[in-house]
């Protein structure tokens, strides 16, 4: 019997760009290689067509289905959601404005049916149409996160990965409420194979990521991925109570050998908001951790389904 390789789509506000993408990958289908496919859109509570263009898809090809979300949740819980409807043998993550290129599926299912890799990744060489302010702190999220965490977090990776069911499996596992799947892929192991290619910019439509929402993104990554903010604050105090013991002796033997003359105010005021600047942003930082853990608490879902087919 043939394997069934599951597409998943997750679609926020895309209704131009999704029949463009299914056609595409329609038409070269016949070079995929030798396996069944099923298509599984995530409507991630889009405002605009999106939804009518999915069930149109659907009416004309009963191996195209959907799901969609009463809001947007988001595009970690859009596949999540995927991940969890998809049957496939094989499962694919990608996104519907055809910047990650259809043309590298065959080479990616060649890996998987040689069977000596459970998962092949992709990442984009460099940032071509991006704006460069973006891309810089792009790379440097990257350098701090593979300093501060064991996840190991590719600079330029996609969410496009294809993979077996053990991996979809394990990912599935993990049924954390602050999903940063970039963080997941790579915390559940595997075998991985690495596909470099060239940035392709956008078919339809505009990105869905604002910088502010990327800044908040990046903030979500390190807090799920790696607790040594935590440990920084510690630090930090350490360092500062090191000081201020130094500053106390230094005060006392000037004090013994010149009097006490009473200057030096403008320098206690910096010290006083130096001091507490640190301590506000230590504190922020254990708001942080504590925010996520009552947010994981309430063991809320990731997504709640309108409609699915
Ligand atoms: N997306 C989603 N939910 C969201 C935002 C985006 O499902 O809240 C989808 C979007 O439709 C697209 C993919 O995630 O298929 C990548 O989004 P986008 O192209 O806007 O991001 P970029 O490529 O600019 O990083
Ligand atoms: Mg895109």
């Amino acid at each position: 019997m043939k394997k069934l390789l599951s597409i998943v789509v997750p679609c926020y506000n895309e209704e131009v760009a999704a029949p463009i993408f299914y056609k595409t990958v329609h038409d070269m289908e016949s070079q995929i290689g030798d396996v069944d496919i099923e298509f599984l859109f995530v409507d991630d509570g889009s405002k605009d067509g999106t939804l009518n263009v999915l069930k149109e898809l659907h009416a004309q090809e009963e191996r195209v289905h959907y799901v969609s979300f009463s809001r947007n949740f988001g595009k970690e819980a859009g596949i999540f959601a995927g991940l969890e409807k998809a049957h496939g043998d094989y499962v694919v993550i990608m996104d519907v404005d055809l910047q990650d290129p259809p043309a590298l599926l065959p080479e990616m299912l060649d890996y998987l049916e040689s069977g000596e890799y459970e998962c092949v990744a992709t990442r984009r060489v460099d940032r071509k149409g991006e704006p460069p302010i973006r891309s810089f702190f792009a790379r440097q999220f990257y350098k701090i996160m593979n300093k501060i965490s064991s996840a190991d977090i590719v600079d330029g990776a996609r969410d496009y990965q294809m993979m077996t069911r053990k991996v979809v499996d394990a990912i599935l596992s993990m049924g954390e409420y602050n999903r940063f799947s970039k963080g997941i892929f790579g915390w559940v192991g595997f075998r991985r194979k690495w596909i470099e290619f060239e940035n392709v910019e956008r078919v339809a439509g505009e990105t869905k990521w604002s910088f502010w929402k990327l800044f908040v993104y990046a903030i979500d990554g390190i807090v799920a991925f790696s607790t040594a903010p935590l440990t920084m604050a510690s630090v930090f105090g350490s360092i500062m109570c090191l000081t201020a013991f130094l500053f106390i002796i230094v005060i006392i033997v000037r004090t013994l050998i010149f009097g006490d003359p009473t200057n030096g105010w403008p320098s206690m005021v910096c010290i006083i908001l130096l001091v507490s600047g640190i301590q506000l942003l230590c504190l922020g930082i254990q708001g942080q951790y504590l925010a996520k853990t009552y947010l994981e608490s309430k063991k809320r879902p990731i997504y709640i389904v309108q409609e699915e087919e």
